[in-house]
């Protein structure tokens, strides 16, 4: 069916267009067409959906249950880490696949059009395999495809629970052998309307050389892993390796654009440099990396040097895109006593890198509102007077919240309205 959708005013990869008129075959983009079957005009601001390049969708079950204060004075990361196993513990088939639709709708009205999901939750609570492999993912592609998200499946190699260590019993639902990983990419990938990326948990959690030996493989077009996120891992890694974590992961594999390195709070001066000489991406989760303590990414520098970033809400303890660049700004502002961390770019260039930079992070056809991509944006309420302004994107960012998302249209069908 074609389709002409008139936008009241959009951000356009050329700027900002008022009354803009795009045609759709079954959602692609199309040129213009004197012939169409139906006309849809849409009030509101057309703007550039945001990326959740990061998300572990069970997690999003303990949202403000790991926050108890007087339970423990030494409260950290890794006591966190052992309600989260109880959780992962507790969570079967059925209820993974209804807590990420709850999620996945959660995050079609914060005005995520795309989730990337780094899914290590493989075995029942026992430890053994499911009959199928892709048991649990296959729950979390199915509450996807019921919400209207876009998805982007990252089944994740763990094999160990630290460097130079075995996994612990409650680690064991995350654990694969190689051959076991490789199934159940093969399985994954049978299955169609979504990508697939490959994923690592950790520098800790799989052997140096395991990573470096699937990644050899050309297929992959985009790879994920954890790194540097604690202090302590930092300190692990150099006592494992000799190496910082970055500089250790650099000295193995080609780190290129494909890779998106989740976190990558602490960097010293040389990891900062290979990474910018890399092109890979930094995935940065600032609610969740502010709920666990982990720290603050040097984000001023870095966006002054043009590295690539884009976001995720990894735990969903936050799930608002706006507040994400909040946090991340201000963490920014607090630490070097000076403002406007993005400042080398306009906020219009922002949100089209954000949405470019998230797009490539899940495999999937990036080009905001252009031919021959499908059709897929956030529809923001204009009706506000502080939005009656230049400043749109600012203002959004630095004042409201996701209620002026008025609606979200994924692969050219309304998904949340
Ligand atoms: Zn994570």
């Amino acid at each position: 069916m074609i389709k002409k959708w008139t936008f009241h005013r959009a951000l356009t990869t050329n700027g900002w267009a008022d009354d803009l008129t795009l045609f759709t075959d079954d959602g692609l983009i199309i040129e213009p067409s004197e012939d169409y079957d139906k006309s849809e005009t849409v009030k509101g601001i057309a703007l550039p959906p945001f990326q959740n390049a990061h998300s572990h969708a069970f997690q999003y079950a303990m949202a403000g249950l790991a926050e108890n204060p007087g339970a423990n004075p030494n409260d950290s990361f890794w006591t966190w880490r052992n309600s989260m196993y109880s959780i992962a513990q507790s969570v079967g088939p059925d209820e993974l696949e209804d807590i990420a639709a709850l999620l996945y709708h959660e995050m079609l009205r914060n005005g995520y059009s795309s989730v990337a999901e780094f899914q290590y939750l493989h075995k029942d609570p026992s430890g053994k395999l499911y009959e199928d492999i892709g048991e649990m993912s296959l729950r979390l592609i199915s509450a996807a495809k019921r919400v209207g998200i876009a998805m982007t499946l990252v089944p994740i190699l763990y094999q160990n629970g630290g460097f130079n260590s075995p996994p612990a019993g409650s680690q064991s639902r995350f654990t694969l052998t190689r051959e076991e990983y490789s199934d159940l990419l093969s399985r994954v990938e049978k299955e169609i309307d979504i990508k697939v990326a490959i994923g690592f948990h950790s520098l800790r959690a799989v052997d140096i050389e395991t990573i470096a030996s699937i990644c050899s493989a050309d297929k992959w077009e985009a790879i994920h892993i954890h790194i540097a996120e604690q202090l302590q891992e930092v300190n692990d890694c150099i006592s494992a390796t000799g190496l910082r974590p970055l500089h250790f992961l650099n000295e193995h594999v080609n780190l290129d654009k494909r890779w998106n390195l989740v976190h990558a709070t602490h960097l010293d001066r040389k990891e900062m440099d290979i990474l910018l000489q890399s092109s890979a991406n930094v995935v940065l989760c600032p609610s969740t990396e502010g709920n666990l303590g982990d720290g603050v990414f040097p984000i001023r520098e870095y966006n002054a040097r043009k590295g690539r970033w884009c976001i995720g809400t990894d735990s969903h303890i936050g799930l608002n895109p706006f507040e994400e660049l909040r946090l991340l700004d201000y963490g920014s502002r607090l630490v070097t006593h000076k403002r406007i961390s993005f400042s080398d770019t306009s906020y219009e260039d922002l949100a089209l890198a954000l949405y470019n930079n998230g797009k490539a992070a899940m495999n999937q056809t990036s080009g905001f509102l252009t031919q021959g991509t499908m059709l897929e944006t956030m529809v923001i309420d204009s009706s506000h007077p502080l939005l009656e302004t230049d400043h749109l994107i600012s203002t959004l960012i630095y004042h409201f919240d996701p209620s002026v998302v008025l609606g979200m249209i994924v692969n050219g069908a309304v998904s949340y309205t």
